[in-house]
């Protein structure tokens, strides 16, 4: 550190006063230092929780099965099961993000404006009529 090495080549031809600058120069310059530790602590620990959400993915993805525009949790029996997770935040981002249902569903006489959409990245899957699946996951899971 170039003050330090002011410090030792001045030695004690020093008056009190430059004594006292160069400290609060050395005091502000650790506490830059600190300000930069916390800076790397803050990226480190976003890294690990990173990590942590790929490795779970990556535990997942055995269990994930697809059924139309979007991801499931796949049941003991193979079946897509639970909530649909947007195909594109998996894809690309490796996270299971929960679509939620936008528009009114298809009915016998009228025709569907029915949306799963990610609440993550805002895509919106089209649902078909003849998707009765989700439906019928809806219903049973309670919307
Ligand atoms: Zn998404």
């Amino acid at each position: 550190m170039e003050i330090v090495k002011a410090i030792r080549e001045a030695g004690e031809t020093f008056q009190a006063a430059e004594w006292k600058l160069k400290l609060a120069d050395l005091m502000e310059t650790l506490a830059d230092a600190r300000i930069e530790v916390v800076n790397v602590q803050d990226v480190v620990l976003d890294r690990e929780k990173r990590i942590k959400e790929l490795e779970d993915a990556l535990a997942k993805t055995g269990e994930l099965v697809r059924h139309l525009d979007a991801y499931y949790i796949q049941s003991d029996e193979g079946k897509p099961t639970g909530h649909p997770k947007c195909l594109r935040c998996w894809d690309v981002d490796h996270r299971l993000i929960n679509l939620y249902r936008s528009g009114t569903a298809a009915t016998s006489s009228g025709a569907s404006n029915a949306k799963n959409q990610c609440p993550s990245c805002n895509t919106a899957y089209t649902v078909a009529r003849s998707d009765t699946f989700l439906v019928t996951i809806n219903e049973t899971m309670g919307g």
